[in-house]
């Protein structure tokens, strides 16, 4: 079985979210399990400059956006990288300082189509696995160039960014108009371009259950609720998974000291360590952690407003991230406030996440959706207890204390600041507990499977029906 995995970050690469980690773990996983699974991003300036060896394919050529363009694909192992300096080579990858580049549609639209170029060009290729709205023109694509040969999956990792475009700019994606419609990628006067992945792929899944669920209601569907009831029939979730060895507690360079379930004295030593990092006080209360893009979705207000009462009930808390300025700017007010207590750092650094990971006792999740997650599976992995609301993937992850047998994390009922608060206060009940609680729930998480096997394997056999499925028709 041969895949072409199609996605706009990919780790170590480029990252700004967990697309970047499932792009890489993923298609690892999957070729151990003897499929050959190839990858293919753009070639951004950051990639550009890393240095690492490109092996040039091929040269191509065709129509879109302007014109005709033109572009190279390189590779590097398994992974392709395609290339065209007017669009990749510039810093940031969606946007740059907070505001997103006017050009993206044409972007992606050219990278969807030199995706379409490759799985051509590659021997062989059985189905092509498409990605959020930046490669969700690719089953378009296949389907105005009657190319029937490739099975079509596509997965939407978040249903709140869609890709939507102003009309006006439907020519340069060289698209027949009749596409244009409000069955097709039409969506109240403009352009959906995840619409397009969702109506023409073979299959749709999302990243856990629960979200598959959910945004087939109007609460959660982001207006395609409809669309997404309709096409129920080749909707799937697959929860993601995590890679065990990037986020191993054993075997982490970034980290003060490696512990496991076995021995957790190397946790104490990480705690300090970041404690030590944000300037923190020495403190033996509870240490409480959030790593994560600053956006509404995350809940990030509803810790804003519950923080003065957090601190003061004697927890003490670390925040990393970047996002929407209002957000940042509450946190960095708050910790000139708490110096001691409160420690946020504004920016993105994956070593420092790592760190934060080890070292907290509990982690912050009080998502308003999310649709899988991969913050709270990291934290299980590493011993620290996820706070965390009941939607998409959190709820398909974590089993909460009172929930069920083996909890692995704390309930935020809804996402509320009073909801947010009395779970932050079950967590600081429980990290004194004087009956061993807290360890009981630490071992839970840690045993708990997080790792892609399952899931990959649930992959595998959604490829083969494809496969089989087109197989027979032809
Ligand atoms: P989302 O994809 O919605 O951003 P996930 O929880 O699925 O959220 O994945 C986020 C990934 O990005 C995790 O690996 C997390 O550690 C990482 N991450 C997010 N923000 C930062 C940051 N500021 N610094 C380092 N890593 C970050």
């Amino acid at each position: 079985m041969r895949v072409l995995f199609c996605s706009s970050e990919v780790v170590p690469f480029a990252k700004t979210g967990g697309l970047a980690d499932v792009s890489s773990a993923l298609p690892d996983e999957l070729r151990s399990q003897g499929v050959q699974c190839d990858v293919v991003m753009p070639l951004y300036r950051s990639v550009k400059k890393s240095g690492i060896a490109l092996e040039h394919i091929a040269d191509i050529s065709f129509l879109s956006g302007q014109g005709i363009s033109q572009g190279r694909i390189f590779s590097h192992g398994p992974t392709y990288f395609i290339e065209n300096d007017l669009y990749f080579n510039r810093d940031g990858y969606y946007s740059y300082q907070g505001r997103d580049f006017p050009d993206n549609l044409e972007r992606f639209a050219f990278f969807s189509r030199a995706c379409v170029e490759l799985a051509t060009i590659l021997e062989g290729v059985d189905l092509i696995h498409c990605n959020d709205w930046q490669t969700a023109l690719i089953p378009a694509y296949l389907h105005a160039l009657g190319l029937t040969d490739f099975s079509t999956c596509y997965t939407i990792h978040n249903l709140a960014y869609q890709g939507v475009f102003e009309s006006a700019l439907w020519p340069m994606l060289f698209l027949p108009y009749e596409l244009f419609h409000p069955d097709i990628m039409e969506f109240y006067g403009h352009i959906n371009v995840m619409k397009a992945g969702i109506v023409f792929a073979d299959m749709v899944t999302t990243v856990s259950p629960s979200y598959a669920a959910e945004i087939q209601t109007p609460e959660f569907g982001m207006g395609l609720d409809g669309l997404l009831r309709a096409v129920s029939f080749k909707l799937a979730g697959i929860v993601n998974g995590i890679d065990i060895r990037v986020w191993d507690p054993l075997h982490d360079g970034h980290i003060a000291q490696a512990f496991s379930i076995d021995d957790l004295s190397g946790k104490a030593a990480c705690k300090r360590d970041l404690q030590e990092r944000f300037s923190l006080e020495k403190s033996s209360g509870p240490l409480l952690a959030l790593i994560g893009r600053m956006v509404d979705q995350k809940g990030i207000d509803l810790v804003v407003s519950a923080m003065d009462e957090i601190i003061s009930l004697g927890a003490q808390v670390v925040v990393l991230g970047t996002g929407d300025r209002r957000h940042e700017q509450d946190l960095l007010s708050l910790s000139a406030g708490h110096a001691g207590r409160l420690g946020v750092i504004v920016g993105f650094d994956e070593s420092l996440a790592h760190v934060i990971e080890a070292g907290a006792d509990f982690f912050l999740m009080p998502s308003r959706f999310e649709p899988c997650g991969l913050n709270q599976m990291i934290s299980m992995r590493y011993g620290t207890i996820p706070i965390v609301t009941c939607v998409g993937g959190l709820k398909d992850t974590v089993t909460a204390l009172g929930e069920g047998d083996n909890p692995t994390g704390v309930r935020v009922k809804r996402p509320t600041v009073a909801d947010l608060l009395a779970a932050v206060r079950r967590a600081c009940d429980l990290y004194q507990d004087p009956k061993g609680s807290l360890s009981a729930t630490r071992g839970n998480a840690m045993r708990k499977d997080v790792s892609w096997r399952h899931s990959a394997i649930q992959y595998y056999n959604l490829y083969a029906k494809m496969i089989n499925f087109r197989e027979r028709r032809r």
